[in-house]
């Protein structure tokens, strides 16, 4: 990645980090999820509003480092009036890029921010917290997630 990209994304991370999108607790909410990074403390709720298989609306609390808060921001952003098989491809791309730091900016689109975090492992875990979340929020499970 070249760094004028690499400047590009510290500042999108910034940006969330600071004035994080939906941040506030969802009323009428018929689905929560809390995540756990014990490695940094970095704690979130998730908060979904589902109609049948699709985000009607999505919100996030918690607190946490700059990549935690910055990585729930824009994910709240990116899947709002998605299905939960979107989701899941999403959920994977994000987990692809976080390790492999490769991405195809087509098909990453805004998610491709999260290919610079792959340069700082120890914040792995931190980015990926919030989609662990999401994503059993969208399979209805009750259990807190953990990142360990
Ligand atoms: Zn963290």
């Amino acid at each position: 990645m070249s760094d004028d990209l690499n400047v590009l994304y510290r500042e999108v991370i910034l940006d969330h980090s600071k004035s994080p999108r939906n941040f506030r607790k969802l009323e009428g909410a018929n689905r929560t999820a809390q995540g756990y990074n014990p490695l940094c403390g970095d704690n979130v709720t998730i908060f979904l509003l589902m109609d049948g298989d699709i985000i009607k609306d999505i919100s996030f609390q918690g607190s946490g480092c700059a990549i935690s808060k910055a990585s729930a921001s824009i994910l709240t952003d990116a899947v709002k009036g998605k299905t939960k098989a979107e989701v899941k491809s999403m959920f994977d791309k994000v987990h692809d890029l976080l390790t492999t730091g490769n991405f195809d900016i087509d098909s990453a689109g805004k998610l491709a921010v999260f290919a610079g975090v792959h340069k700082f492992p120890a914040r792995v875990k931190c980015a990926i917290l919030p989609w662990y979340a999401v994503l059993s929020a969208v399979e209805g499970k009750s259990e807190p997630v953990s990142t360990e």
